[in-house]
């Protein structure tokens, strides 16, 4: 098979590059596109929409290849693979970035801390742009800058015709409102351009880690302290065994233990004294917070969520922690199955809040956290149900605190949990919306939003 007009590769099964081309981050999820086609830039996004409208191929998106669930590769369909459209531009003296589709977010860092730039992105490296920002963007520099999407200034977007068009406030104003938040529902996103904010290079942050037995303690004191922390405070909570990466000394590896990640996002003086009752409240068993370049900060995570082995995940959207809401975290942390799993709770407020929650599709912005029970086991690993079960145990016992869902948190809910994390009158805007773009749901392998007919 060939696509017209494409420069890039293409791949079918029995082809050299196949097998690897359809693996995604998610070693659980192995599925077989009929083709692969690895885009080089619009034209060639172009044509592979032309060409599976004219097969009648359902198409997947695959950006960064993140979504736990897999919707970047489709069993039989079309994979529009943008992996190798990672071109960045900074334009420094308008303050803004432009990165290709396919970028992933240590690609936008690298070239913005060039200048000492920076827009709130993921909290690894390796994920991608394109649907952690069509999501919404969560981070740690979010309480001060917003969200990822509240930097969006245009996209260029190849729609389900095949059609080329640039969405932004002033062009299909409806469609932007739309990308803000609803997913890839939409369109292929070919470029994005965000506005940027100096930031470091160099930022206070880091890690304080206390035993898990504590957890109670740190997470009454956590919930405190963020509720009256400014906006220049980015900090969440994980719960889990200590992994043996080298920021952890050898003593605590595979011990239970309780952290909180900082990132303060102004002068490094202020940081010290805003930062200072996390390290007085209780003695840590390590500190590493300081002086530290931004990128390594965003890099921490990196090496503990690593390609190739399995994820299954379940998450809320959380008001202020109330005691009974710690409880059952703490709980649950006890209750892990698999040394890799890990209780992740972000801090939201600040930025994020302040806009209105109509003006994007993106929705609760209220929430002051997005707590995550991530399952994650080594591909050998004979109890995956077991882990799976950790997870969707600990999200039902914590469901009755919930206040929504954020929708790149979700995983293999049904098409009906997309409803609450949208709400009822926003969901209907954006199936609308998904009427008026894409009738037919041709861009269907995401958290869908079918089309209001
Ligand atoms: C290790 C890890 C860490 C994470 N950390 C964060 C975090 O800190 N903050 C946060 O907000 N989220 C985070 N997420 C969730 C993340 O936002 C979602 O998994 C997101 O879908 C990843 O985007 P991707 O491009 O890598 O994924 P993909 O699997 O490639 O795509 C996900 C969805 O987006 C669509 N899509 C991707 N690119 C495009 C594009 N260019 N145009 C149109 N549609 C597109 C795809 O169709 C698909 O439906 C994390 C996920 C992982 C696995």
């Amino acid at each position: 098979m060939e696509i017209a007009g494409s420069l890039g590769a293409m791949f079918e099964a029995g082809d050299e590059g196949f097998e690897t081309a359809r693996q995604i981050w998610n070693g659980d999820i192995q599925r077989r596109p009929a083709v692969i086609a690895r885009c080089t830039g619009t034209a060639d996004v172009l044509a592979a929409v032309r060409f599976a409208r004219d097969r009648e191929l359902p198409i997947a998106i695959r950006g960064g290849g993140h979504a736990v669930a897999g919707h970047a590769v489709c069993d039989g369909g079309l994979m529009i693979d943008l992996s190798t459209m990672t071109g960045v531009r900074v334009d420094p003296l308008a303050g803004t970035v432009r990165a290709q589709g396919g970028c992933l977010w240590r690609h936008v860092d690298h070239e913005s801390q060039a200048f000492g730039l920076a827009v709130t992105g993921g909290i690894v490296t390796h994920t991608g742009i394109g649907g952690l920002t069509l999501g919404g963007g969560i981070g740690h520099l979010m309480r001060r800058f917003g969200l990822t999407i509240d930097n969006l200034v245009s996209c260029d977007l190849t729609t389900a015709d095949g059609e080329f068009l640039v969405a932004s406030v002033d062009e299909h104003p409806d469609l932007f409102w739309g990308l803000q938040g609803g997913g890839g529902n939409f369109g292929i996103v070919t470029s994005f351009k965000y506005r940027l904010h100096p930031l470091g290079p160099t930022v206070l942050a880091g890690l304080l880690a206390w035993p898990m037995a504590e957890a109670g303690d740190v997470l009454r004191f956590f919930r405190d302290f963020v509720a009256d922390a400014p906006d220049e405070v980015g900090i969440m909570v994980n719960l889990r065994l200590a992994p043996a990466l080298p920021i952890f000394p050898q003593e605590l590896h595979g011990r239970p233990i309780v952290a909180l990640i900082v990132c303060y996002a102004g002068p490094m003086s202020e940081g010290e004294e805003v930062l200072r009752p996390l390290r007085q409240f209780k003695a840590p068993v390590l500190d590493t917070v300081g002086p530290k370049p931004y990128v390594a900060h965003q890099a921490m995570f990196d090496p503990a969520y690593p390609h190739g082995r399995h994820y299954y995940w379940k998450a809320w959207k959380l008001p202020p922690l109330t005691d009974g809401a710690i409880d059952v975290i703490v709980e649950q942390a006890a209750a892990i199955t698999s040394p890799l799993s890990a209780i992740p709770i972000f801090t939201l407020g600040g930025a994020v809040a302040r806009v209105d929650d109509d003006d994007t599709a993106f929705t609760g912005r209220s929430a002051a956290h997005d707590v995550n029970f991530v399952a994650s086991w080594l591909p050998d690993d004979p109890e995956p149900e077991r882990h799976k079960a950790w997870a969707r145990a600990a999200w039902e016992a914590m469901r009755p605190f919930a206040h929504g869902v954020y929708v790149n948190f979700m995983s293999d809910e049904p098409v009906s949990h997309v409803q609450v994390a949208y709400g009822e009158r926003k969901y209907a805007r954006l199936a609308a919306l998904k009427s008026k773009y894409d009738p037919s749901n041709v861009f269907r392998f995401n958290q869908n939003i079918p089309p209001a007919s």
